[in-house]
């Protein structure tokens, strides 16, 4: 068996220690002589299982006590349309930042519940960068801001916390939790899909502030109301168990590898050294402006794009994988979450070396 680099932006590399660890206990877990599939979501192991990655997210993240952590099902997508339903309350408007694909498509689906005004927009400037705060027009009277901190495809991410002007702040932070410190108590409410940085697909993770729920638009199904999925310990329904069970796993693996803050130095070190491969050859090149390129994604362009599924093919060849950039963007990307080791990345840096040396 060999395992590759696994560039892919989603759903994207676990830890191995996580995969070899679900993988003693798929027959027996937790001595209950069961997969954690087969058992009662009801039962005291899996009530134990939510309550502690409840906790441990908790304090990875110095949670505040007035916030509710809800894990649900339908990925960040379904989060597009429940954060205005139970946000709007008795208003009519939102604000959205429109900094690439992931928030023109949160936009999209707002505008189905409620009038969008855009603080924002950089998409004349084909999402490489995001205009200064001074620059954008927030409308006060508005439910929310909403802003995605990490754009996954364009790799555009926030170096800071945007001031919504008094207003909630929202943010879609699917593709980067986990991967950095951040101050929760800025936040109205935070979401993400698990399958970037936290586990596998099946289960989002929203954290929100308990005054802000409880307020429905008419017509919003149970399963689509937070403050009902809050009072049932996020099992209104049977919960996506396995991908819970994942998520839990990848939290203590968080722990171990020394938490948010050691994680996020490791992320650092590992987008610096990338991104300046890049910037080092005429070669390779990143379109993003440098103050807000992501550490998480790192679409790069060959100067001929021809030579683009040469370079896949050679580095698949070389063990390395999912480094097509996204179909709506073509080019190349890396992704590299927090389960991408350095070691990772510099073997993708030799071999961008390598290859440059033989094509360039
Ligand atoms: C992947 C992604 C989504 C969509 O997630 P799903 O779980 O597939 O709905 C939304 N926002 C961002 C920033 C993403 O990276």
């Amino acid at each position: 068996m060999t395992r590759v680099y696994n560039f892919s932006a989603g759903p994207s590399a676990i830890a191995e220690s996580v995969l070899k660890q679900a993988q003693s206990e798929l027959l027996d877990w937790n001595g209950c002589g069961a997969s954690v599939m087969e058992i009662s979501h009801r039962s005291k192991a899996f009530i134990s299982l939510a309550e502690q990655s409840e906790q441990r997210l908790r304090s990875l993240l110095a949670i505040p006590e007035n916030y509710r952590v809800l894990f649900l099902q339908g990925g960040a997508t379904t989060q597009f349309a429940m954060i205005p339903m139970n946000l709007l309350a008795d208003k009519q408007r939102a604000v959205y930042c429109c900094t690439g694909a992931w928030s023109q498509k949160a936009i999209k689906e707002a505008e189905i519940y409620c009038d969008v005004t855009v603080a924002t927009d950089s998409q004349s400037d084909q999402y490489t960068g995001i205009a200064e705060q001074s620059n954008w027009t927030i409308d006060t009277q508005a439910a929310y801001l909403h802003y995605t901190d990490n754009e996954t495809i364009h790799g555009v991410e926030f170096g800071y916390i945007p001031d919504s002007k008094g207003l909630p702040l929202v943010s879609d932070m699917s593709s980067n939790l986990l991967s950095r410190p951040f101050d929760v108590s800025r936040f109205g409410l935070i979401y993400a899909g698990a399958q970037k940085n936290i586990g596998c697909a099946g289960i989002t993770v929203v954290i929100v502030r308990d005054d802000l729920i409880g307020n429905v638009i008419s017509g919003t199904p149970s399963m689509l109301d937070y403050s009902k999925h809050a009072k049932q310990g996020s099992m209104l329904n049977t919960p996506p168990s396995w991908s819970w069970y994942i998520l839990g796993l990848v939290l203590e693996w968080i722990e171990s590898q020394g938490g948010v803050n050691r994680l996020a130095e490791l992320n650092r070190e590992k987008a610096d050294k990338l991104y300046a491969a890049i910037d080092a050859s005429d070669f390779y090149r990143n379109p993003v402006h440098p103050d807000y390129r992501s550490r998480m994604n790192i679409p790069f362009l060959l100067a001929d794009s021809a030579l683009e599924p040469v370079f896949l093919k050679y580095a698949q060849e070389a063990g390395l994988e999912g480094l097509k950039g996204h179909r709506s963007v073509g080019g190349l990307r890396a992704s590299i979450y927090n389960a991408m080791p350095l070691s990772g990345v510099e073997r993708l840096i030799d071999l961008m070396n390598e290859f440059e040396r033989d094509h360039g």
